[in-house]
């Protein structure tokens, strides 16, 4: 493999239903920052069907290039024609850097394009940079420069690893939706459109899609809330996060849960936050009854104001919180609640 052949940051613009998908914006966004570190561009690949007309938002949003793979059989996600399509885009292409989000279409789109290319993948970045690898220069070993340094948590968040794809092209990264920041729109900037179509053959490898059977949820997301109240195992029981909707109702926020409340079967798992669970960064963020386990705090330390309620004084919340109150939510959650509507009235 000629490395030097390879060029280019490119990012798969998720669409779903003819609509952008917040991460692909994201993930532009992350990529003008390892482009400008590289001197290069960032290109969007938009995979699906009627989907053209979506080249002018990725271009207001920062793309320099829009690569459209338009094709009926690309209208809703399966595996096998979009996994042809990125395959080709970067057989054709040859992009240095292919960055994917770590959604369901994502997490299953991802491992199988790397694998088709024979390069390496790592699932679930919260972080991207440039950088020398090895890290440190050893004697006897090549330190390449100029690599994409891919970091996630490892061992079940106990520690954080960096890796690099020093050998192989493209380097691939799954990144979690919510991590990265999309930049501001700037309405009429204009990317350069490449139609490429590397032909479907319907046959049967492809799953057939019978009906689309969409979640009716009533709750918004989470990740898209300015207020979050959050309870964990401390609340109690589902019946007790009563105290927690009154609380969300009066300030006007969303309620969201620990992985202990989703396990214990109090919260569905759409609401929880976390390594497993969603990354969120309100303005404000409430933990009630949550210990700060690691894994949770890497969902949340992002948020602009955190208020930890929780009984232990001890508890690793406090680490991360700006604001703290030691006691029983039970007493302290209505209280706020009162207070809050006093102040409204
Ligand atoms: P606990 O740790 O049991 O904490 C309950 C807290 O409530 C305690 O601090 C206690 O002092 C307080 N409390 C109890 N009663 C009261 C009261 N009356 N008033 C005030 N405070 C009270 N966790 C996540 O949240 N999100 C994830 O995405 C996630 N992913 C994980 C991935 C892996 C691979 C692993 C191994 C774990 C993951 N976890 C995740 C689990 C995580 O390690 C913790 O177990 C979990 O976050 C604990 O939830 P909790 O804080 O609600 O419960």
């Amino acid at each position: 493999m000629n490395l030097a052949e390879y060029k280019g940051v490119y990012v798969f613009a998720q669409q779903v239903d003819n609509q952008i998908s917040s991460i692909a914006l994201e993930l532009i966004g992350k990529g003008k920052d390892l482009a400008k570190d590289l001197g290069t561009t960032v290109t969007a690949v938009l995979v699906g069907s009627n989907v053209k007309g979506l080249a002018d938002e990725l271009g207001e949003y920062g793309a320099d290039k829009v690569i459209v793979v338009d094709d009926p059989e690309l209208k809703d996600y399966r595996t096998e024609p979009y996994t042809h399509a990125i395959t080709s885009v970067i057989n054709e292409f040859k992009p240095d850097i292919f960055l994917i989000g770590a959604t369901a279409i994502g997490r299953d789109l991802g491992p199988r394009v790397c694998a088709r290319i024979h390069t390496g993948l790592t699932a679930d970045c919260t972080q991207l940079d440039i950088g020398d690898f090895p890290l440190v220069a050893t004697p006897g070993k090549e330190q390449k420069h100029g690599q994409l340094l891919m970091t996630r948590p490892a061992f079940g968040g106990n520690t954080i690893a960096t890796i690099a794809c020093p050998e192989f092209r493209p380097q691939m990264a799954t990144v979690r939706p919510g991590v990265m920041q999309k930049l501001d729109r700037e309405a009429g900037r204009k990317a350069e459109v490449i139609e490429f179509n590397p032909g479907f053959t319907p046959d049967n490898k492809y799953v057939e899609i019978l009906e689309i059977v969409k979640a009716v949820s009533d709750v918004a997301d989470i990740m898209d809330a300015k207020i979050l109240v959050s309870g964990g195992r401390g609340v109690g029981s589902a019946e007790n996060f009563k105290l927690l909707d009154d609380l969300a109702e009066a300030i006007g926020g969303t309620v969201s849960c620990s992985r202990a409340v989703v396990d214990s079967g109090w919260k569905p798992k759409d609401l929880q936050v976390g390594q497993t669970g969603k990354t969120v960064r309100p303005h404000v963020y409430f933990a009630i009854g949550i210990s700060g386990a690691i894994q949770h705090v890497a969902g949340m330390e992002e948020s602009d104001i955190i208020i930890a309620i929780n009984k232990d004084e001890s508890a690793p919340i406090f680490d991360v919180a700006d604001y703290g109150i030691v006691g029983d939510l039970n007493k302290i959650v209505p209280m706020l609640t009162e207070k809050i509507k006093e102040a409204k009235a």
